[in-house]
C-alpha cells in the first residue's frame, strides 16, 4: 500500500472549498465545504508516514495522526475513524478549530519541505463526520455499570471530555452547567461560521444517550455548592473555564455602546440556535447599520469582528497594539476576516473612548506604535509613536482576553489553592486539586488556552478519577470480607 501514500510531490495541498466572502458574509455558517471522498483520500495520501512523526507530536492529544491518514488514504474510513477516537472525543470539532498552524501542521514534515502540509484537520473533520452519516457512532453501552458517581461543573469541552471518558468505564456522571446549553464556550463563544452549532448539540445528545444526566442552569457556588456536590458524588471535577474579561484601562470605557466580547458573541450565538434575545433585539448587542470597532488581536477579536461583518454592521475595524506577526490570533482567521471586509489598524493602542454629550460612545482614539525592546517573555514590546488618530465607532467591543474568576470565593472553599492568576492548582500527573477528590482540567487550569488541551486535561482527570474510584472499591470490598 505504501504507493498510495508519500503523494506530495504529485498532489498539491488543498483545503476543502472555501465559500465565497460575499457569500458567507451573508450567514453564520460554516465557510468551508466538505471534501469529496477522492479528495479526502487524495489528500491523506500526501502523507510521508514519517518514521518520527512530527505531527503527533505537535497535537496535544498525541493523535495518532500517520495511522488514519493512511487508512482514510486506502478508504477504510470506519477503521480510520476507530484509531482516530480512540485518542480524541471530539475530532470533528478539533478538525474544525484547531489552530492547525501552531499544532499538528505547523510541524509536518512535508511543510518543512516547501510542499505544503497534509491537510490534517480537514481530513480528522471528514472522517468523524462520516462516522456520524454512516451511523458508527452509538451511544456509549459500558462493559459493566458502577454504582459509583462522579460530579462534573461545567459542560465545556473538559468536561464533556472527562464524562465521556467516566461513562465509558461504566460511572455514573452529572454534569452541572450554568448554561442552559451544553458546550461551554463551544457553543456561546466560537460562532457558528467556525463551529455549526448543531455539530455540539449532536455532541451533548450523544452523551445524553449514553447516560450521562446533564443540570443545566444550575450554577455552583450559588444554586448547589462545591461541598453538596463532594457529598453526593464519589469524585468531582471543576471544568469551569476562564470568564472574568479583562477590561480596557482608559478614560470612557464606560461609555455605552463600549461592549465586554463575550456578552456580544453570546448574544449572536443565541441568536443563532433560534433564542429571543431582547438586547440583541433593541440594537445594543446588534452590530447592524453600525460601526464597529473591536480592540484586541487574539481569537475571540478575530470571532467578534467577523459577527459584526455578518449583523450587517457599516464597518468593522479592529485595533491591535502590535503588528500582523506578533498578534495572537490565528493567521487564517485574519485572511478570512480580511477577505470579509474587516479593516485592521496594526501597531495602534486606545487612548480613550470618545463619547457624545449624552455618554454614547462616538469615536475611538488610539496611539501609533511602534515595537520596541523584547520583553521577559522575549516579545518585542510596543511604545508609542506620539502619533495619535480618532476611528468613528458606533459599537466598541473589548477582545481583551479573560482571567479566571476567584474560585475559592465563588465555591466558598478557602482552601482549593489557586496559582497568582487565579487558576486552580493541580498535581498534573494526577490533574488532582488541593482538595482531596476533587480535579480539575481545561482553562481553568492553564489560563485562556485551546479546546484541544481542555479535551486533553479532562481525559487525563478522568483517568485518575477512575484510579482513585476503583482503588476506594477495591479497597470497600477488602474491608467488607
Ligand atoms: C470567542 C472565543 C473563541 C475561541 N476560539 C477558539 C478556537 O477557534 N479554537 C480553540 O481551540 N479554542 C478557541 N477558544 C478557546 C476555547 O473555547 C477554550 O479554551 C475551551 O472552550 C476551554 O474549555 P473548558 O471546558 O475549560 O471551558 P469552557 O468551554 O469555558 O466551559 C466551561 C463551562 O463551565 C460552566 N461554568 C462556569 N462556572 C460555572 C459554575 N460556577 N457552575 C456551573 N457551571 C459553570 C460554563 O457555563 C461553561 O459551560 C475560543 C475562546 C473564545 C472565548
Ligand atoms: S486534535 Fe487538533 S492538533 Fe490534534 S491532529 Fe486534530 S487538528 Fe491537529
Amino acid at each position: 500500500m505504501a504507493e498510495r501514500m508519500l503523494q506530495f510531490t504529485k498532489v498539491s495541498r488543498a483545503m476543502p472549498q472555501k465559500r465565497s466572502a460575499k457569500e458567507r458574509a451573508a450567514d453564520f455558517r460554516e465557510i468551508y465545504g466538505e471534501f469529496s471522498p477522492d479528495a479526502a483520500q487524495a489528500q491523506a495520501s500526501r502523507c510521508s508516514q514519517c518514521g518520527v512523526p512530527f505531527c503527533q507530536q505537535g497535537c496535544p492529544l498525541q493523535n495518532n495522526i500517520p495511522d488514519w491518514l493512511k487508512l482514510a488514504a486506502e478508504g477504510r474510513l470506519e477503521e480510520a475513524w476507530r484509531v482516530s477516537s480512540a485518542t480524541n472525543n471530539m475530532p470533528e470539532i478539533c478538525g474544525r478549530i484547531c489552530p492547525q498552524d501552531r499544532l499538528c501542521e505547523g510541524i509536518c514534515t512535508i511543510e518543512q519541505s516547501g510542499h505544503g502540509t497534509v491537510t490534517i484537520g480537514s481530513v480528522e473533520k471528514y472522517i468523524t463526520d462520516t462516522a456520524w452519516a454512516e451511523g458508527w457512532i452509538q451511544p456509549i453501552k459500558p462493559p459493566r455499570e458502577r454504582s459509583q458517581s462522579a460530579g462534573i461543573i461545567g459542560a465545556g469541552p473538559g468536561g464533556l471530555a472527562a464524562a465521556e471518558q467516566l461513562r465509558r468505564k461504566g460511572y455514573q456522571v452529572t454534569v452541572y452547567d450554568a448554561y442552559d446549553r451544553g458546550g461551554g464556550l463551544l457553543i456561546y463563544g466560537i460562532p457558528g461560521f467556525k463551529l455549526e452549532k448543531d455539530v455540539v448539540e449532536r455532541r451533548i445528545r450523544h452523551l445524553e444517550a449514553s447516560g450521562v444526566t446533564f443540570r443545566f442552569n444550575t450554577r455552583v457556588g450559588s444554586d448547589v455548592s462545591l461541598g453538596d456536590l463532594r457529598s453526593a458524588h464519589d469524585t468531582v471535577l471543576i471544568a469551569t473555564g476562564v470568564y472574568a474579561a479583562k477590561d480596557l484601562k482608559c478614560p470612557g470605557s464606560g461609555s455605552e455602546g463600549v461592549l465586554p466580547a463575550l456578552d456580544y458573541l453570546t448574544a449572536s450565538n443565541k441568536v443563532s440556535l433560534g433564542d429571543k434575545v431582547e438586547a440583541y433585539e433593541s440594537g445594543a448587542l446588534n452590530a447592524e447599520g453600525k460601526r464597529v470597532v473591536v480592540i484586541g488581536g487574539g481569537d475571540t477579536a478575530m470571532d467578534c469582528v467577523r459577527t459584526a461583518i455578518r449583523q450587517g454592521a457599516k464597518s468593522v475595524t479592529c485595533l491591535y497594539r502590535r503588528d500582523r506577526a506578533n498578534m495572537p490570533g490565528s493567521q487564517r482567521e485574519v485572511q478570512n476576516a480580511e477577505e470579509e471586509g474587516v479593516v485592521f489598524e496594526w501597531l495602534a493602542n486606545p487612548e480613550a473612548i470618545i463619547d457624545t454629550k449624552g455618554g454614547k460612545v462616538k469615536a475611538v482614539r488610539a496611539s501609533r506604535m511602534k515595537l520596541g525592546e523584547p520583553d521577559a517573555s522575549g516579545r518585542q514590546s510596543p511604545v508609542k509613536t506620539g502619533e495619535t488618530f480618532d476611528v468613528k465607532a458606533d459599537m466598541v467591543i473589548k477582545a481583551l482576553g479573560f482571567d479566571p474568576e476567584d474560585l475559592p470565593a465563588l465555591f466558598n472553599e478557602p482552601s482549593l489553592t489557586v496559582n497568582r492568576w487565579g487558576a486552580v492548582r493541580v498535581d498534573y500527573a494526577t490533574m488532582e486539586t488541593s482538595l482531596p477528590g476533587v480535579y480539575a482540567a481545561g482553562d481553568i487550569v492553564r489560563g485562556a488556552s485551546l479546546v484541544v488541551w481542555a479535551i486533553k486535561d479532562g481525559r487525563d482527570a478522568a483517568e485518575a478519577m477512575h484510579k482513585a474510584m476503583r482503588a476506594a472499591e477495591q479497597a470497600a470490598k477488602v474491608a467488607a470480607e
